[in-house]
C-alpha cells in the first residue's frame, strides 16, 4: 500500500529492457546518439512543433532550473504560486542557476489571471533599484493535485504576454494532465501561449528522466551550455535517449498516465464512500484527504505508506481529522487500493 509518491514505484520493464537493448556496441557521447536524434523527432513530431529545441536531463529540479534559467536574466524575478514546486521543494536551484530571484503570486496552487497581473504590476517599479519582470512559472499537474484547464493557461499566458514576459510549464506530471484533459500537447502549451516546459518521465514510469523542450529554437544554443555549466550534460547520454524512447514506444506515456489517473480515481471513489474529506478535488493522480487519527493510526500499522500533511500522528483526539496526501503511478495494483479502503 504504497502512496508516498508517483516516483516511488518501480521503473516500468519496457524502460528496462530498451536500456538492455540500447547496451550494444558503442555510440557518440553527449547526446550525439542515434537514439537521441530519433526522442527528438518524435517529441518535435508529437508536440507539432518541427523546429522545437529539446533536451534530455535527469532531474526535474534540473530541468526546471536550466529551463527558467535560459528564459530569464539575473536581474528578474519569476512569477510562480506559493506552492510551486520550484519554490518550495528545490532548495533554491532555479535561483542557483538563474540568478533571478522568485516572486509569489498570492493565492492557492493556480494562479488566477487577475492575481498574476496584479503581482506583475507591483514590480518593476523601482527602476534600476528594484527586479525587472521576468518568466511566468505554471505547474501542471499542480502540486495539489488540480489540472489547469485549456482556457486557463490560455489566460494565464495572455497576461504574460501583455508584459512581454516568457512562460514556462512544470510538467512533471506532464502526461496526466493531458490524458485528463483529452487534449493535444501542443494545445496544452505553445497553442496556449507557453514558450517553454519541463516534460516529466520519471513520476510515470522512467527511471530518470525529463525533456526540456523549447518552441523558439534561438534559446538553444544559450540552453546546451547552461546545461554543461550546470554538469546536467550526460556523457553516456544514450541511457536517457533510451528511457524517452521508450515512453514514447507504443504510447507507453499516455498507458501509464492513464493508469495511474484511473488508479487514483478508484482510491477517490473509495475514500468517498468512507466519507473523508478531500482538501483539493482529486482531477489527475493526487488525493488531498483528511480523515480521523484513528484510521490513520490504522492503517500506518498495516503498513500503508503516505505523507501526512502538516500533521502529526500522535495525538490525544483520535476523532481529529488530519489531512494527507496519497499518490498513484501506474503500478499500484487495485488490490493494494482495495486493502488500503478496507482499513477505513
Ligand atoms: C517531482 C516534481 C518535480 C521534479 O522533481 P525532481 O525531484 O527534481 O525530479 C518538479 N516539479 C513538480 C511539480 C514535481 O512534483
Amino acid at each position: 500500500m504504497y502512496f508516498a509518491s508517483d516516483n516511488s514505484g518501480p521503473v516500468h520493464p519496457q524502460v528496462l529492457a530498451k536500456l538492455t537493448e540500447a547496451n550494444q556496441g558503442y555510440q557518440m557521447a553527449y547526446g550525439a546518439d542515434t537514439l537521441m536524434n530519433e526522442v527528438r523527432d518524435r517529441l518535435r513530431s508529437i508536440f507539432e512543433a518541427p523546429g522545437a529545441a529539446v533536451y534530455l536531463v535527469a532531474t526535474g529540479t534540473a530541468a526546471n532550473s536550466l529551463a527558467l534559467a535560459t528564459l530569464s536574466n539575473p536581474w528578474e524575478t519569476i512569477f510562480c504560486s506559493p506552492v510551486a514546486h520550484i519554490h518550495e521543494d528545490e532548495c533554491n536551484a532555479p535561483e542557483f542557476y538563474s540568478g533571478a530571484k522568485l516572486t509569489l503570486v498570492p493565492g492557492t496552487d493556480k494562479m488566477t489571471p487577475a492575481a498574476l497581473r496584479r503581482t506583475i504590476s507591483l514590480e518593476e517599479t523601482r527602476g534600476v533599484h528594484g527586479p525587472q519582470r521576468g518568466p511566468v512559472s505554471i505547474t501542471q499537474v499542480t502540486e495539489r493535485g488540480s489540472v489547469y484547464s485549456l482556457e486557463e493557461i490560455q489566460a494565464l499566458c495572455a497576461v504574460a504576454k501583455e508584459y512581454d514576459l516568457p512562460v514556462h510549464l512544470d510538467g512533471a506530471r506532464f502526461t496526466n494532465a493531458l490524458v485528463a484533459l483529452g487534449c493535444s500537447p501542443a494545445e496544452m502549451t505553445w497553442k496556449a501561449g507557453v514558450d517553454a516546459v519541463s516534460f516529466g518521465g520519471t513520476k510515470n514510469g522512467l527511471m530518470g528522466v525529463e525533456a526540456v523542450i523549447f518552441f523558439d529554437e534561438s534559446k538553444a544554443w544559450e540552453f546546451e551550455l547552461r546545461r554543461k555549466r550546470g554538469a546536467h550534460l550526460f556523457s553516456k547520454h544514450r541511457y536517457l535517449s533510451a528511457q524517452m524512447a521508450a515512453y514514447l514506444d507504443d504510447d507507453l506515456w499516455l498507458t501509464s498516465a492513464r493508469q495511474a489517473n484511473a488508479n487514483c480515481a478508484r482510491l477517490a471513489e473509495g475514500l468517498r464512500g468512507k466519507g473523508a474529506d478531500f482538501l483539493h478535488e482529486p482531477q489527475a493522480n493526487m488525493i488531498f484527504a483528511s480523515f480521523p487519527r484513528a484510521k490513520h493510526r490504522q492503517l500506518h500499522k498495516a503498513g500503508a505508506v503516505y505523507h501526512l500533511w502538516g500533521a502529526q500522528l500522535e495525538g490525544a483526539d483520535e476523532a481529529e481529522p488530519l489531512p494527507c496526501r496519497l499518490v498513484c503511478d501506474w503500478s499500484i495494483s487495485h488490490e493494494q487500493i482495495d486493502q488500503f479502503l478496507s482499513h477505513l
